[in-house]
């Protein structure tokens, strides 16, 4: 096959420059990712001004286009790692500018007589390092574990470490046995992957970011945005598909129904901001107390719901409980909260014993709610037992 290097050149460029267009057109769209994709646009403008440098290095005689072309491309590449490792909140700017300042050294010392040798070998090593960090500082990454496409855009900037690290170390060694021929395919070749790398890395990380949008988009569709527990669109999906899977007889699955005291009261007498405070007290003291993967929701105003697995009654009554004990205690301890009180009724019912689809189980513990609103508030009732209410 045969492989015209300034084709390929030119090939990069165009995919580089539109890459670096098609980031800075998502970014408007991504006020919370705007200067990571602005830092990412500027590597992949810096490696298509490279490029297009290295295309008039035949024409140009002397190490200045050489030197610039060398110095540009990692510019670029280290923008790519700014912008990777900023993702995480990281930077790695005085890395890069050391980096930047030893290559520049070496052309400025040798660049006169060894311009075609610092080219081709001791450029690679410095490209190696940034891109291999780059990948590093994703793979390492806690913020973009969960994103499928991180995966991806590891792989492509390891495999473009690793062909540079050989193209500074083992090209030495083959040129010199087999002569000029082998640096011109190796040329070729690092150039094809260069066109594939322009392609696919840009690709790669704008899936990475999409993915992350939309899963920031999911989560809040999710959530409640006052409490930031549950809302009521994800206890219904989540709460049936987690009854879904229990067989009719299965027991030890309590749900939970939440209604705060004269709530209305505490709007009235301390204004709403109090009130949205104290919601936000009794979502955290929840979620605190059936800590271990529970499900806790706000299903609207001032009314929360749970489901609370793998208990017993006496088990989930003192669950309950203690969420009532330490929602008084923490909204009294409350610095913002002088003289608010603050109480919750609470109802329960078990799966099997009251009821085997969610919207049974939550009438069931609201019947329960309504009983202990009606014998004075501030208490926990449960569904009594059909067996028991039997006997
Ligand atoms: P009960 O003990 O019988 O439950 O009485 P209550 O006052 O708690 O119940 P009621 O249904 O009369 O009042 C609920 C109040 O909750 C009325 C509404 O203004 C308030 N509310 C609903 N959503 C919010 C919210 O997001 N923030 C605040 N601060 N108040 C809210
Ligand atoms: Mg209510
Ligand atoms: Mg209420």
């Amino acid at each position: 096959m045969h492989f015209d290097l300034l084709t390929l050149y030119y090939l990069a460029i165009g995919t580089l420059l539109l890459s670096a267009l098609m980031t800075l057109w998502e970014c408007q769209d991504r006020a919370g990712r705007s200067r990571e994709m602005c830092i990412l646009a500027a590597g992949y403008f810096g490696l298509a001004v490279g490029c297009a440098l290295a295309t008039v290095r035949p024409h140009a005689p002397g190490a200045m286009v050489p030197a610039l072309s060398s110095i540009v491309m990692l510019g670029g590449y280290l923008l790519l790692l700014e912008g990777a490792a900023a993702l995480s909140g990281r930077s790695h700017r005085r890395k890069a500018i050391a980096l930047l300042v030893m290559l520049t050294a070496t052309w400025v010392v040798f660049g006169g007589n060894q311009s075609a040798s610092i080219w081709y070998f001791a450029c690679g090593l410095p490209i190696a390092l940034a891109s291999g960090l780059t990948a590093w500082e994703m793979s390492r990454s806690a913020q973009l574990r969960h994103l499928r496409s991180r995966r991806v855009a590891v792989l492509i900037s390891a495999l473009h470490a690793l062909l540079y690290l050989g193209r500074a170390t083992i090209l030495p060694l083959l040129a010199e046995r087999f002569g000029a021929d082998v640096v011109i395919i190796a040329s070729k070749v690092t150039m094809y992957e260069g066109v594939l790398y322009s392609v696919a890395m840009p690709a790669a990380l704008l899936a990475m970011l999409r993915e992350e949008a939309h899963e920031q988009l999911r989560d809040a569709s999710q959530t409640d945005f006052l409490t930031n527990v549950g809302n009521r669109r994800w206890f219904f999906e989540t709460g049936e598909r987690l009854l879904a899977d229990l067989p009719a007889t299965h027991s030890e699955t309590w749900i939970f129904a939440f209604d705060l005291d004269h709530f209305k009261a505490i709007n009235d007498r301390f204004g709403h901001a109090t009130g949205d405070h104290v919601l936000q007290i009794f979502a955290r003291v929840v979620r605190d107390t059936l800590r271990g993967g529970e499900i806790v929701a706000r299903l609207g105003g001032e009314e929360f719901a749970a489901i609370l697995r793998g208990r017993s009654r006496c088990d989930a009554i003192v669950a309950g409980e203690r969420i009532a004990s330490r929602f008084s205690r923490a909204v009294a301890a409350e610095p913002g909260l002088a003289g608010v009180t603050a109480t919750v009724s609470i109802g329960i019912a078990e799966h099997g014993s009251h009821g085997t689809s969610l919207s049974e189980l939550l009438s069931a513990a609201d019947r329960a709610l309504y009983s202990a609103k009606a014998q004075g508030r501030n208490r926990i009732e449960s569904v009594p037992d059909p067996l028991q209410a039997a006997a």
